[in-house]
C-alpha cells in the first residue's frame, strides 16, 4: 500500500492461531473434542437443532470464550452453539426421530425445508421494502436505503461470518437459498447509486460480516469514496462481530492492510466507525479483542457498540451494565441496545419489552453519564427504529411511553406516543394504541408509503 500519507506506528501485530471452523458436520463426527462430556442424548439434540439452523463457530470462541466449566448455561455458548428450545417441540421430534433412525438424506432435506419454511427469515420486510432502485427503474440488489441519510449495502463476498449467532435473524442468508439472500457483486452499482444520491451521508457496509472479506475487496468499496464526487459521504460505518468472534482479523495477516485502510479513510476526511456487534462484556476481556480493539482505535476509527438483548445471553442489568463500562473504558462508544426482532428460533430467546425496559433502566442506572449512551430498548420495525421509553400511567390507564429514533419518514423521530401495557409483548406488532385510539399516529402513512413501494414507487 502506498505510504504517501502519515502511518503511526500501530500496536504490535500479534500473529494468531489458524482461522478454523467447526459446522455441522463436525457435530455428526464427533470431532469437537468440548463436547466429549455430553451425553448422547444431548448431542442428538444439537444435530437435529443444526441441522435445521446453521451453525459454525470457530476455535477461538470455542477455546477462549466459552467457560466450558458453566455449559450449557454458559452466555457465550449459548449464543454459539444449537441450544434444543430453538425449536418447537414438535420440529425438535421429527428431526430427533429422523436423525435416531438414520434416515435417508432426502428425508431428512424435506423434514428440514419444510421446518425452515415455517420459520420467517425477514420479518421487517427487508427483502421487498426499502430496495432502491437504478436510474432506469430495475431494482439494485445489496442495497437498502430505508432512511434519508443512510444507505445499507451488503457486499456478496461479506455474506458470512466468523461464528454464526444462534438467535440470528440473517440465517436465511447464510444457508445459501438465493431467492433470498441479499446481495450485490458491484461496488459500481454502489458507487453509481451513491453518486446519483447527494442526500446521504452515510455509508453502512453489513452483511453477515463485511470484515470476512479480504481488504483488497473491502478497498474496491470504501477507497473510491475518497473522491470528489462522494464528498457528501461523510460517515462510513462497517457492522461487524468480528472484533469479538475473530480478534486475529485485526493483528495477524491481512491486519496491517485492513488498518492502513482503516486510516487512509480517515485521513481523508471520513469519519469511519466500526459498528460491533456486542453481547457479552466476556467478549471484551480476551488478550487478543483488547489488542484488537487498540489497533483499531490507533487508526483513528471509533468502535460503537450494538447488540441485541436476548435470553439466555445477556437479560439482565449486571451484564449490560458491566457491558457498557468495559466498552467506555477500552474506548467503544455504547450505541445501540436492540430488541430481538422475530426470528426463526424466537420462542427461545426473545423477551418481554417491558423486561428489556427493566433492564435497560436498571443497567443504566449503574454507569456513568459515558456509559448512557446506548440508547433503546429499540426495535428495528416496519416503521422504524422504535424506542421503549418505559412504562407510564396516563389518565388511569398503564401505557408503553414509545418513540422513533429513525423513521420512514423522518418527521415521526421523536415524537413520543403511546400503547396500551401489555406485560407479555415482545414486538411492535402485538401492541394496541392507548386511549381506545384504533391506530398509531404514523399507521396511515405507512400503509400508502409500503403500497407505493409495492408499485415500485422511484426511490
Ligand atoms: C439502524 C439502521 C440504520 C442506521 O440508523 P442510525 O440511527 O443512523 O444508526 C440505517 N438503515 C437501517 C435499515 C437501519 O435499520
Ligand atoms: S455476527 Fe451478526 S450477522 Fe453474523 S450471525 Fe451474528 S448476528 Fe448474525
Amino acid at each position: 500500500m502506498s505510504k504517501s500519507f502519515a502511518t503511526r506506528a500501530f500496536p504490535r501485530r500479534q500473529p494468531g492461531p489458524r482461522f478454523q471452523v467447526y459446522t455441522l458436520a463436525d457435530l455428526e463426527k464427533g470431532t469437537i473434542p468440548h463436547l466429549q462430556a455430553f451425553s448422547e442424548e444431548r448431542l442428538l439434540l444439537m444435530r437435529a437443532v443444526a441441522h435445521v439452523l446453521p451453525f459454525r463457530v470457530n476455535r477461538y470462541v470455542v477455546e477462549e470464550l466459552i467457560d466450558w466449566e458453566r455449559v450449557p448455561d454458559d452466555p457465550l455458548f449459548q449464543l454459539t452453539f444449537p441450544q434444543p428450545g430453538m425449536l418447537a417441540p414438535e420440529d425438535l421430534d421429527v428431526m430427533t426421530s429422523l436423525l435416531r433412525r438414520d434416515a435417508p438424506a432426502a428425508e431428512i432435506k424435506a423434514a428440514v425445508a419444510a421446518i425452515r419454511t415455517r420459520l420467517n427469515p425477514h420479518p421487517a420486510g427487508q427483502l421487498h421494502l426499502n430496495r432502491p432502485r437504478a436510474a432506469d427503474g430495475t431494482p439494485i440488489d445489496g442495497l437498502q436505503h430505508k432512511y434519508r441519510e443512510t444507505v445499507l449495502f451488503f457486499p456478496s463476498q461479506g455474506q458470512t461470518c466468523h461464528s454464526y449467532c444462534t438467535f440470528c435473524f440473517r440465517w436465511a442468508q447464510f444457508i445459501g437459498d438465493k431467492s433470498l439472500r441479499m446481495a450485490s457483486r458491484e461496488a459500481a452499482v454502489m458507487h453509481d447509486y451513491l453518486r446519483r444520491h447527494p442526500k446521504v451521508t452515510d455509508l453502512l457496509l453489513t452483511g453477515g460480516d463485511p470484515l470476512v472479506m479480504k481488504t483488497r475487496h473491502l478497498a474496491d468499496y470504501l477507497e473510491p469514496l475518497l473522491g470528489p464526487d462522494f464528498e457528501h459521504v461523510r460517515t462510513i460505518r462497517i457492522g461487524t462481530k468480528s472484533l469479538s468472534f475473530w480478534p486475529y482479523r485485526y493483528l495477524d495477516e491481512d491486519a496491517d492492510e485492513l488498518l492502513r485502510l482503516l486510516e487512509k479513510l480517515v485521513a481523508g476526511g471520513k469519519h469511519v466507525a466500526l459498528m460491533a456487534h456486542y453481547n457479552h462484556w466476556r467478549e471484551l476481556e480476551t488478550p487478543a479483542a483488547r489488542r484488537a480493539i487498540a489497533r483499531v482505535r490507533s487508526t483513528g476509527a471509533v468502535i460503537r457498540a450494538q447488540g441485541p438483548l436476548i435470553a439466555h445471553v445477556n437479560d439482565d442489568p449486571e451484564t449490560w451494565a458491566r457491558l457498557w463500562q468495559t466498552q467506555v473504558q477500552l474506548g467503544i462508544v455504547p450505541y445501540y441496545m436492540f430488541v430481538e426482532r422475530d426470528t426463526g428460533a424466537r420462542r427461545y430467546f426473545e423477551v418481554p419489552l417491558v423486561r428489556c425496559w427493566q433492564i435497560y433502566r436498571e443497567a443504566v442506572q449503574r454507569v456513568s453519564g459515558l456509559g448512557r449512551t446506548a440508547r433503546g430498548p429499540s426495535m428495528s420495525a416496519t416503521p422504524g427504529k422504535v424506542e421503549v421509553q418505559g412504562v407510564a400511567e396516563i389518565g388511569g390507564e398503564k401505557v408503553f411511553v414509545l418513540r422513533f429514533l429513525q423513521g420512514r419518514n423522518p418527521d415521526w423521530v421523536q415524537r413520543p406516543f403511546f400503547a396500551r401495557f401489555d406485560a407479555e409483548a415482545t414486538w411492535l406488532d402485538q401492541l394496541k394504541p392507548a386511549f381506545g385510539d384504533d391506530k398509531f399516529f404514523f399507521e396511515d402513512e405507512l400503509a400508502a408509503m409500503l403500497q407505493a413501494d409495492r408499485r415500485g414507487g422511484s426511490s
